[in-house]
């Protein structure tokens, strides 16, 4: 067979396309890394990348209006931001919870961080597939047990059967993500609240990361169910909030962690003062404004609604599968003997797709890709080119 100059070019920016991924560890290289370093590729829709396009609109909108069109972004970059406490006490009057309980955080990943360092030690118990950086940032003392979620189950973790494994194995410390990543299983408030309950005598630390939660619902009005409120009755509950993909917003870096007193405590005394930055600080400040607030709730909806008109068309496209989800994502299954690093370079250098290959995922037997939903259109051009691809 004689390969045409197409292929030959595909090939070589297929290689060049691995290099670069490899030098990201577990992470994938950003679709602004990858235009830096591979200008040949055009990027038409970024599904890699787990944020909802609206919210990120939205907040450019009062970011314009507010901080650039007054040039109160002056005083934004001059000056220090405030300290984490001040932040912490704006965030606890707006979730009506304890000031103290709660720690501000440059991006979850740094309280992920200070919070596998600090305070998991022993055994921790990590469900799989999941996000990888709970396990890599554990620290010296700490050994990883991990608990299967299987794909013939749809990746739903078994509330019984994890208490009894849990109970089993006795733990330190059990991370939970909900809605997870990659697989979007979600586990039900009720469920999640049992297990709590059963198992906060049991181990140390229960860390339950909700960075995808509102994305998630469980009635026809599409409401935000959050565990939150449960770190009032059970102090050793730690919750991790990131705001990156719900609001858009990764590349400012914000998020929060509610937890003991004790442990807030632990943390700031040994650094993180001004671990904020003033754009970040500004979006924390809109986060609980009333007027943002209520708009953000109608674009959450309308992104929702969306996302799951985009995955049911996706399901119904033959030799993939599509796992069922409660995120503004989905974990497809390739069916047809193609490798998902074939399918997600082929999508990016031919198609401008960016999807996430999770070949690298422990606990993913065979051949899986995760896609976001974005906006209307873009949803489309990807239905249009998997439809092409598969079918
Ligand atoms: C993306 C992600 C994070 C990290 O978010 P940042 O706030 O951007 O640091 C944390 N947890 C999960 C499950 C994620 O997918």
């Amino acid at each position: 067979m004689e390969l045409v100059s197409e292929d030959i070019q595909l090939l070589e920016l297929e290689e060049k396309f691995i290099s670069l991924k490899s030098a990201s560890g577990t992470h994938s290289p950003s679709m602004a890394t990858i235009q830096e370093k591979m200008p040949e590729i055009k990027i038409r829709v970024d599904a890699c990348f787990l944020s909802n396009p609206y919210a990120t609109e939205l907040f450019l909108g009062y970011f314009n209006k507010e901080l650039l069109e007054t040039n109160e972004i002056a005083r934004v970059l001059e000056f220090y931001p405030s300290q984490n406490s001040v932040i912490a006490d704006l965030l606890g009057e707006y979730l009506e919870i304890d000031p103290q309980k709660i720690f501000v955080c440059n991006g979850a990943i740094e309280a992920i961080q200070a919070i596998m360092h600090k305070f998991v030690r022993g055994k921790a118990i990590i469900n799989i597939p999941t996000f990888s950086s709970y396990y890599e940032f554990v620290n010296a003392e700490t050994e990883v047990t991990f608990y299967q979620l299987e794909k013939e189950n749809n990746f739903k973790l078994d509330p019984a059967r994890y208490i009894e494994f849990v109970k089993r194995e006795k733990p330190n410390s059990i991370i939970l993500i909900n809605p997870n990543n990659p697989d979007g299983g979600y586990i039900k408030y009720k469920n999640l609240k049992f297990i709590i309950e059963e198992l906060s005598g049991v181990v140390e630390n229960i860390i339950v990361d909700e960075s995808f939660i509102h994305f998630a619902f469980e009635d026809s009005g599409l409401e935000l169910k959050s565990i939150l409120h449960l770190t009032e009755k059970v102090d050793n509950l730690i919750i991790i909030k990131s705001m990156s993909k719900d609001f858009g917003i990764a590349g400012i870096r914000a998020g929060y962690a509610i937890m003991g007193k004790e442990k807030v405590r632990a943390l700031l005394s040994n650094g993180y003062l001004w671990n904020l930055n003033g754009v970040a600080e500004y979006f924390f400040r809109l986060y609980t404004r009333p007027d943002f607030l209520k708009r953000y709730e109608v674009i959450r909806k309308k992104y929702i609604i969306e996302s799951l008109i985009f995955i049911s068309e996706l399901s119904k496209i033959r030799n993939i599968k599509a796992y069922s989800t409660k995120a503004n994502f989905v974990l497809i299954e390739i069916l047809d003997g193609r490798t998902a690093e074939h399918i997600t370079n082929v999508l990016l250098i031919k198609y401008g797709i960016y999807v996430r290959n999770c070949s690298d995922k422990i606990g993913l037997k065979g051949e899986f890709i995760r896609l976001a939903a974005r906006s209307n259109d873009e949803n489309d051009q990807v239905l249009a080119v998997f439809k092409e691809l598969f079918e």
